[in-house]
């Protein structure tokens, strides 16, 4: 196999806020893998609330890249575990990977990885749209500009009940609000009932990644499905949430892939609990992983290409929502050659 690799630094079409910041533009990592002359692709942006950047991903990719191309490539599955195995601190260079493993397993066998999976297309979740945190007038005018049957909102600042309050007077989509731990455990006991009142259908972690005690709380008293999100980054982290979310929101980035997301997937079902698939800010290229996902989940945050000014992919529309899929093989992407 041979890798190459690129970083780009993709422009938002507005500034995008959330709880924990601003930000202009998103560094993202896209991974090819070339295999017997078909190319794969794969993506993993920079979080840096997670805290690694494009730079340690090439870092860590130069340092063992003999071993990353010497793998006798037979299935993804396989290809994960010696990823994992290689770099066990960095679950984004895995994900870039195994998502450029998946599209290059999918493009030799000349089927999109919904039809080698057998996944039903009949009932996919329509995607939502995100309205990242503004003045309450610029947030009216943003989605105004973006007319979607559902919206995620971005909340966890302390004007965020009147924010919401005033959107609803402008639409009758679905609501959910992502908290971003913004929220003390009293301020989660206080809103979340308003928030129902005005239509929100779910809160994404509402309380600090690691306040087990006031999700406990939480979880006995809230009116509203209560999603994990920075609670629940990898496989593991599955379990723990019962008890504490009534769901999971997954993202390949910070799970290390397609590989460990099937499994997670499996799991919270098992375990009762819904399944979100999210993107973070990110091209076409990620997101159109979480497409070929998405007949297997119950929610889909899918927007991520959406939210930007440029892309450097094409493949992945949207119909109001509602995914378009096209009938290229693997991820269902054209990426220009790196
Ligand atoms: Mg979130």
């Amino acid at each position: 196999m041979v890798i190459k690799y690129n970083e780009y630094n993709l422009l938002f079409q507005h500034p995008f806020t959330i709880s924990k910041g601003t930000k202009t533009h998103q560094p993202t990592f896209v991974a090819e893998l070339e295999f017997f002359g078909i190319k794969g692709y794969g993506e993993a942006p920079a979080i840096s609330y997670y805290n690694i950047s494009v730079q340690k991903m090439i870092e860590d990719l130069e340092r063992k890249k003999q071993f990353v191309e010497k793998f006798a490539f037979s299935d993804p599955e396989r290809y994960w575990h010696y990823l994992h195995h290689l770099f066990p601190m960095n679950p984004f260079l895995v994900c870039a990977l195994d998502m450029a493993a998946w599209d290059l397993y999918g493009k030799l066998k000349g089927k999109s990885l919904r039809i080698l999976w057998n996944l039903d297309d009949s009932k996919i979740p329509v995607t939502d749209y995100t309205i990242g945190i503004d003045t309450i007038e610029k947030m009216v005018e943003k989605m105004k500009e973006k007319p979607w049957p559902v919206y995620k909102i971005k909340v966890g600042v302390p004007n965020d009940v009147a924010m919401v309050r005033e959107l609803r007077k402008h639409t009758d989509a679905i609501f959910r609000v992502d908290v971003n731990e913004g929220w003390t455990l009293e301020e989660a006991l206080e809103k979340i009932p308003l928030l129902k009142d005005l239509g929100v259908e779910l809160v994404e972690q509402p309380l600090a990644k690691e306040n087990w005690d006031g999700m406990k709380v939480l979880f006995a008293a809230s009116l509203l499905p209560l999603f994990a999100d920075e609670s629940c980054v990898a496989e593991a982290d599955v379990e723990k949430c019962t008890g504490y979310f009534h769901g999971i929101n997954i993202k390949l980035t910070k799970c290390s892939g397609i590989t460990p997301a099937r499994r997670m997937i499996a799991q919270a079902k098992a375990l009762n609990m819904k399944v979100m698939i999210g993107c973070m800010n990110e091209s076409s290229i990620g997101t159109a992983a979480i497409g070929q996902l998405a007949p297997l989940v119950d929610y889909v945050d899918m927007d991520g290409p959406l939210l930007l000014a440029e892309d450097i992919a094409t493949g992945v529309g949207f119909d109001f929502g509602k995914i378009c899929y096209n009938d290229l093989p693997g991820l269902g992407v054209n990426v220009n050659p790196l």
